[in-house]
């Protein structure tokens, strides 16, 4: 399927070439370009030759080039296709619990290679063929992150509600023998994929070590949108402590034979069986800090080192800390040993409760403008406020609710600075360093 050119970047070896915007791309050399991960992988040669159509009519140009090097191209969308949308109806999916009337793009549910490959997103396979996964294992694309939720394929089936969720398990396999690194992830759902089944997983996915480099064990989350939707449990304190200590013991046993643990609960698991957190060195190499695997443990270690680099010069503020209620101890914490190294800081934290999704939704990352503005009326708010940059959409600019930076500093009376999840960052921002 051939691509429109959008822009050629001046000076670069395209424009050199005689490219314009406006030109489509049909092939490179004797390779088809379909989309991104074509055109990534047969423009990386130092010799290349670039079939073009230019009002219908086809020419060519021949670069040369260091190899890897890119040529100046840009095409109308990132992916260079549609992005493809996932075929399942899952008894978890977030999705399907927003309340409606939100911004369009939050309704789309996007399962695809190529946004795992360019962004790390997690792909089910279920709207895979044995051709797409050759094509991936041919490019070297790795890793691959997987929502594999359970090895048992009639569960998976039932959970996914799809029944190629069944056979697309057999890819990991592919995968996996094939040199491609897998992190999986399950969600896990008390009395469906827990317990004995998730004993399964993790026995079946073990087998797959090294290329399946870890498992990612994250409790299921249940806004207060789910009529009509399967029912389903949330997780109490013991059922998840039960489950943690399931996760453990396969995972000590993968510690003992591999030097690695492999499985992880999320951070999620421990507040919810209201376990302490384990020490950074738990995490390895933290493959799975997007799934909220170690995020916390690597936060409060990276501000412990920001603060013993500090060289102890004044600090002077007037700080309020907006997170969520899974996160709020730890920031306090935090704040707390920041404003006794520095006893002219102020810092208060404040957890915003989710009433927008319901209460048992505890991220920052879901929290809405509305939320925080009824949460902080009438309270003292300090000369700055910081909150997670998670709470705001990639541009940084709007809540999930649409409410924009700016709404929320005219109605808290004071600037907004979002904050990456990152101790580093987090230390300066609340010592102005
Ligand atoms: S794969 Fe499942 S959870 Fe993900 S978007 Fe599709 S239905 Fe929702």
């Amino acid at each position: 399927m051939p691509v429109l050119i959008q822009s050629v970047e001046p000076g670069s070896h395209a424009d050199r070439a005689g490219i314009l915007a406006g030109d489509v791309l049909v092939a490179i050399d004797e390779s088809e370009i379909n989309d991104v991960l074509d055109y990534r992988f047969y423009v990386t040669s130092r010799k290349i030759a670039l079939h073009l159509l230019r009002s219908g009519a086809p020419f060519s140009a021949s670069l040369q080039k260091g190899e890897y090097e890119d040529i100046g191209l840009e095409f109308e969308t990132y992916l260079m296709d549609k992005q493809h949308a996932c075929k399942n109806k899952c008894v978890f999916c977030f999705v399907d619990q927003m309340p409606k009337g939100m911004r369009k793009s939050l309704y789309f549910k996007d399962d695809d290679s190529r946004m795992s490959f360019l962004f790390g997103n997690y792909i089910t396979l279920t709207n895979l063929t044995d051709a797409d996964i050759d094509r991936i294992i041919k490019m070297k694309i790795s890793p691959v992150n997987i929502s594999v939720h359970t090895t048992d394929p009639a569960l998976r089936v039932k959970m996914m509600k799809n029944p190629a969720a069944a056979d697309s398990l057999r890819f990991i396999e592919r995968l996996c023998e094939a040199g491609i690194q897998v992190n999986s992830q399950l969600v896990l759902c008390p009395g469906l994929n827990d317990g004995p089944a998730l004993e399964r997983t993790l026995r079946d996915l073990g087998a797959l070590y090294p290329n399946l480099q870890s498992i990612a064990c994250v409790p299921v989350g249940l806004t207060r949108y789910r009529e009509n939707l399967p029912a389903l449990q949330p997780y109490d304190r013991e059922r998840a402590a039960r489950t943690i200590e399931i996760i453990h013991r396969f995972a000590e046993e993968m510690l003992e034979k591999h030097g690695e643990r492999v499985a992880y609960p999320s951070d999620e698991f421990f507040l919810k069986a209201k376990r302490p957190l384990p020490p950074p060195k738990y995490y390895g190499r933290f493959d799975q800090l997007e799934d909220g695997v170690g995020v916390l443990a690597l936060l409060e270690s990276e501000f412990m080192d920001a603060m013993e680099q500090d060289d102890g010069s004044d600090a002077r503020a007037d700080l309020t800390v907006l997170t969520g209620t899974a996160a709020y101890p730890t920031l306090q914490a935090l704040a707390g040993r920041a404003m006794s190294k520095k006893p002219e800081l102020k810092i208060e934290v404040h957890a915003i409760v989710n009433r927008f999704f319901g209460e048992s939704i505890n991220v920052a990352g879901l929290i809405t403008g509305q939320d925080i503005v009824a949460q902080m009326k009438g309270r003292r708010i300090g000369s700055q406020v910081l909150l997670p940059s998670v709470m705001l959409r990639r541009e940084r600019d709007k809540f999930l609710d649409d409410m924009t930076v700016e709404q929320l500093e005219a109605a808290l009376g004071a600037p907004v600075k979002p904050v990456d999840n990152d101790g580093w960052q987090l230390y300066d921002a609340m010592t102005g360093r």
